[in-house]
């Protein structure tokens, strides 16, 4: 377990969380693409260990999903799954990334055609990703 601080553009919203897979994931879905402007880089938390300071605002992007972003600046924040609260920090918060290496990469058929992400990680399809969330593996 290690904990990881970071914070938005602006430094209004500060976060803090314990993770115990320090890992990035990316995710090529439509919805993180308009939320980020590219795929979704992020870091899994511990439940319940996140701490965050400031004006940071919510949109709930499906029935299952919320996203957090910074209300002063917009910086996107995270990815939290409703029922369980699990909330995965954006990876552009921390350092380096968090310094984290990335490992997967969820609906990467919907990746852009201009591009793709470097790398031996795994790649999960459209339906391997709803596969893997519906079978509770996250
Ligand atoms: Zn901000």
């Amino acid at each position: 377990m290690s904990e990881i601080s970071g914070q938005c553009l602006c430094g209004a919203v500060r976060v803090t969380a314990q993770t115990d897979n320090p890992i990035l994931r990316a995710c090529h879905c439509e919805m993180c693409r308009r939320h980020t402007s590219g795929a979704f880089f992020s870091i899994e938390t511990v439940p319940g260990s996140v701490i965050v300071t400031g004006d940071a605002m919510t949109y709930r992007s499906s029935e299952w999903a919320q996203r957090g972003f910074c209300g002063t600046c917009g910086s996107t924040l995270w990815y939290e799954t409703i029922h369980d609260g699990r909330r995965n920090l954006a990876a552009g918060l921390f350092e380096d990334g968090g310094g984290a290496p990335l490992k997967m990469e969820f609906f990467a058929d919907k990746c852009p055609q201009g591009y793709r992400l470097a790398g031996d990680h795994r790649r999960l399809t459209t339906d391997e990703t709803i596969a893997m969330f519906a079978g509770g593996a996250e």
